[in-house]
């Protein structure tokens, strides 16, 4: 399974924004975007005119970025989207947050996506009570995400659910992190969805 295995705080300094890929350090001042660290390559590269073009690339990676979703996977997003009867650019986020390592990362049973998608593909939680082991799996209103018995024990899992208690869970989804378990109550609003992205920019990238 492919994913980016480069130095993530490159690719926040690269999007100019925060993507929150590695759970505690994003908070404090350690953060390379707290500290103001330059774009990567900016000076080499000199000065680069910000086309409309360019303007909607940088949207459509940081998406990607965001959520760690390779270009493959996020275009066949774009597609499904585009076939759909919604707002192309809100069922395209919608589609991002419905993934099983998104849920398990925004319910605080992981400190970051990154992490959640390794604790999904090690095989760590049950969807409805069937080991899951796909990060992209999309998830759906009234299932029920848990960590699998043994899981329950490993020192990662409880010390991230002390680290995200009184972390705000969106209302689309109900956590009980003493359970180890959270529920999807409906999809996500476009509103409760906090990725940095404006969409509208990756359709008219995607749509030319
Ligand atoms: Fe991005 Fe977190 Fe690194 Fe800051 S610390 S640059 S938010 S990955």
């Amino acid at each position: 399974m492919a994913r980016y295995t480069g130095p993530v705080c490159k690719l926040c300094r690269r999007e100019k924004t925060k993507l929150f890929l590695k759970g505690t350090r994003c908070e404090t001042p350690k953060c390379a975007i707290e500290k103001g660290r330059p774009v990567p390559g900016q000076h080499t590269r000199g000065r680069i005119r910000e086309s409309e073009y360019l303007l909607q690339l940088r949207e459509k990676q940081k998406a990607k970025r965001f959520y760690g979703v390779l270009e493959k996977q996020f275009r066949s997003y774009y597609e499904e989207a585009a076939r759909s009867k919604g707002v192309t650019g809100e069922e395209l986020m919608r589609m991002c947050e419905l993934r099983l390592d998104n849920v398990v990362y925004r319910s605080g049973l992981a400190m970051n996506r990154p992490m959640a998608r390794q604790m999904v593909t090690h095989g760590h939680f049950e969807v409805n009570g069937r080991k899951v082991n796909i990060p992209s799996y999309r998830v759906k209103p009234g299932d029920t995400i848990t960590v699998k018995g043994k899981s329950k024990t490993l020192g990662r899992i409880v010390e991230n659910t002390s680290y995200a208690e009184g972390r705000m869970v969106p209302e689309w989804l109900s956590s009980s992190l003493k359970d180890f378990s959270v529920s999807v109550l409906a999809l996500p609003e476009r509103s409760q969805i906090d990725a940095p992205v404006q969409e509208q920019l990756i359709v008219e990238y995607y749509s030319k």
